[in-house]
């Protein structure tokens, strides 16, 4: 602590420096003032903490000075000296707030004795302010503390449920309704088992507090709620190491699980996909190679052509993969230019024809009258439009029928493709643009895909501001029609006739 400053304010000489005397060597600063003026002057200036002050002054007297220091430093105590015969006004210098008075003659032990109260007292004040303010300031962080913990607590995306040692649930975030999926009303106050319907999740927050250690458990879908749960319960202790009660922090960890699920769906799917298709196309070029010379013609051209069918569609699965994979991580590139619709068309048609024969499935094939342009990349409509008719040819059962009609209405080119097939179900049709998904019935359980051709096929139309819409008929067919907006022809410029002009 500081030391003190003591200021002597006296006419007296004598007293002056047997007051400064008394306390010398005690660990006190001391000034002297030889009357009121220079007293209040030195105050004003210096700062002072014991004012032993004369009342009886030429100029302005010591109670004039007091009623000065009580006005404007009131922290500074103030001791009087006076004379024997003044002890009435000693005292009404105390009422005017005086610590305390010295009489004249006095002792320098006395002297001491009530600078040293008073020094206490101003150091006892300075120590309780600083407590306070130290309390004051302990309250503001617990508060901050406290209002970012609530904070925090409240913005968590995990259930956080707390309980006293005894299992009663005293506090939980607002996410613990959610995930929980708790129906308990309130449920601070009330046992955990009231709110948490699982005895192995009441089970563990038990365990955790009666052995000390943090329980980690899962939960399926159907105990706790109806999501995958990943629960970690850590018991809480006093400073003394007693168990006061349970933590437990739930997350929901159902989106994982069904990405873990999905990741191996895919990777048997693929495996699957890829290697049925690649088994079949190694027994027919072995067949070719055994077989041809003994062969007719016409079966070794039969089973090229079903080698060239396998292989262009595993090769239109790894493009839907790729195309889709980049179309996620945003490295896809569309080159547009203005493509003529039919001529996508025909070269799909062509391709598929021998496909549909071997399913004895009558293709019609109605374009519009007009011709339409539309800006595109050429890859990638192709493969959408592929898609659509090989999925209408797939699902179309032998003998069937496939209907491929294009219109031109309000600046926008139509493409329909409606099957005979085996339709699709109301509570299926919303799902058929979701990745990976298949319908599972008897009707597709002998048809093999990947789940993942609509999708690629919605996010190339919706990347060239186009529009998908499908009606079905569970047994009766589907419909397909694809909208996008037409562009301009492309003039014919002297070098595109030159080019087109050249032999070859
Ligand atoms: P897949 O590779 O399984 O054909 P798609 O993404 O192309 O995958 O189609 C998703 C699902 O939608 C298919 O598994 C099938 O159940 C259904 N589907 C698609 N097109 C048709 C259609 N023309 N007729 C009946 N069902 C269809």
């Amino acid at each position: 602590m500081a030391e003190m400053r003591v200021l002597i304010i006296d006419d007296e000489e004598v007293i002056r420096e047997g007051v400064q005397r008394a306390l010398s060597n005690r660990g006190y600063v001391i000034a002297k003032a030889e009357n009121g003026e220079a007293g209040i002057e030195m105050i004003r200036d210096q700062g002072f903490d014991i004012v032993l002050l004369d009342l009886m002054m030429p100029g302005i007297d010591g109670f004039g000075v007091l009623e000065w220091v009580k006005e404007h430093q009131p922290q500074i105590e103030v001791i009087v000296i006076t004379g024997f015969a003044t002890v009435s006004k000693a005292v009404s210098a105390m009422k005017q707030g005086a610590f305390d008075f010295v009489g004249k003659p006095f002792t320098p032990d006395y002297i001491r004795i009530v600078v040293s109260r008073a020094a206490d007292k101003i150091k006892l004040e300075r120590e309780t302010h600083r407590l306070r303010e130290e309390h004051t300031l302990n309250i503001a962080t617990i508060q901050n503390e406290q209002s970012r913990l609530k904070t925090v607590f409240g913005c968590m995306a995990e259930a956080v449920v707390i309980t006293d040692n005894t299992g009663v649930v005293v506090h939980h975030n607002p996410a613990a309704i959610k995930i929980l999926e708790i129906q308990t009303d309130p449920v601070i106050g009330k046992d955990i088992a009231q709110s948490i319907l699982d005895t192995n999740a009441v089970e563990m927050v038990h365990q955790a507090m009666a052995k000390q250690v943090v329980v980690t458990r899962e939960f399926q879908p159907g105990t706790i709620s109806r999501k995958y749960l990943r629960a970690h319960c850590a018991p809480v202790t006093s400073e003394s190491g007693r168990v006061i009660g349970s933590v437990t922090a739930f997350e929901d960890i159902s989106t994982h699980k069904e990405i873990d699920r999905m990741k191996s769906d895919f990777v048997a799917m693929v495996a699957h996909e890829l290697k049925s298709p690649l088994a079949s196309v190694e027994q027919m070029i072995y067949a070719l190679q055994v077989g041809c010379k003994y062969e007719s013609g016409q079966a070794c051209s039969t089973m090229h052509k079903r080698i060239t069918v396998r292989t262009r569609d595993l090769l239109r699965m790894i493009d839907n993969l790729l195309n889709l994979s980049k179309m996620e991580n945003g490295t896809v590139e569309f080159n547009l230019e203005p493509v003529r619709g039919h001529e996508v068309l025909d070269h799909i048609l062509d391709v598929v024809r021998e496909q549909a024969e071997n399913k004895e499935i009558t293709i019609a094939y109605m374009p519009s009258d007009e011709d339409w342009w539309f800006n595109v990349d050429y890859d990638h409509i192709r493969t959408a439009f592929m898609n659509i008719i090989s999925n209408a040819l797939k699902y179309t059962p032998q003998g069937g029928r496939v209907e491929i009609a294009t219109t031109v209405i309000g600046g926008f080119a139509n493409l329909s493709v409606q099957d005979s097939g085996i339709g699709i179900s109301d509570e299926d049709l919303p799902h058929i643009f979701d990745r990976f998904f298949r319908v599972k019935g008897k009707a597709t359980r002998h048809i093999t895909g990947s789940g993942l051709g609509l999708s690629l096929v919605k996010e190339v139309v919706e990347a060239h501001q186009g529009y998908i819409d499908v009606h079905s008929e569970l047994g009766e067919g589907t419909c397909f029609t694809l909208s996008f907006p037409i562009t301009e022809p492309v003039k014919a410029t002297p070098e595109h006739v030159a080019a087109e002009a050249q032999p070859g």
